[in-house]
């Protein structure tokens, strides 16, 4: 099952509770950060294509930097997709077979739509959240202004089009306690369905 959904809407409390029912997750935002670790391959060719100015003096990836150079020239966008999706979706594709034992996997992968990974999942689950709630959560939690987390959410797939992948919505409308509970919903039809699956 994928787990997807916008910035600050609640994938990683869905996910964290998720993970504490004994199921295996795999996350694909910690998969993106160890294929640009010193020594990986992804590294050594974004440093061949970009220069060495993305990179910090301990010859760590300078995110920043990277991510202001693709703000500047949006052309760039495909070619990093290009380099970094194909690993991710390689060490996926591992994980997934080594995470085989238990009932289901979650995958959680925020960017489901722009990086086409919705494919490797049976279904999809968005966690799905006010635009407005949304907008406040960043601001408190990253420490933004409303002008930047609006440029942030803009840069995501739309509500809409998440929505229209979905197979099963999680509402993050109302306290944490309604989210556990929501979530706790989710999880014990997918046991069920994965049940079925296997009987
Ligand atoms: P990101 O995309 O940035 O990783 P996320 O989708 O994983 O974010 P969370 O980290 O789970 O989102 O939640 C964002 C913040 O909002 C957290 O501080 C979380 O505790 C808080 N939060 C989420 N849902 C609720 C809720 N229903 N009530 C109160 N706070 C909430």
């Amino acid at each position: 099952m994928a787990l997807t959904g916008g910035i600050a809407s609640g994938k990683t409390t869905v996910a964290k509770w998720i993970a504490q029912q004994g199921i295996d997750c795999i996350d694909a935002d910690v998969i993106a950060r160890q294929i640009v670790e010193p020594g990986q391959d992804a590294l050594k060719a974004i440093c061949q294509h970009f220069g060495k100015q993305v990179l910090t003096a301990d010859g760590h990836l300078n995110r920043r930097q990277l991510r202001d150079y693709i703000f500047n020239h949006p052309e760039q966008r495909h070619w990093l997709e290009n380099c970094l999706h194909p690993r991710i979706k390689n060490l996926i594709d591992e994980q997934l077979l080594r995470t085989s034992k238990t009932p289901y996997t979650l995958l959680i992968v925020p960017l489901l739509i722009e990086s086409g990974f919705d494919k490797l999942a049976d279904r999809i689950l968005v966690v799905d959240i006010d635009p407005q709630q949304q907008l406040k959560r960043i601001c408190q939690r990253d420490q933004v202004v409303m002008e930047q987390a609006e440029q942030i959410v803009a840069s995501q797939s739309t509500r809409q089009e998440r929505l229209a992948i979905a197979d099963d919505v999680i509402y993050n409308d109302g306290s944490l306690a309604e989210l556990k509970q929501k979530t706790m919903a989710v999880h014990r039809q997918y046991l069920q369905l994965a049940q079925a699956k296997f009987a």
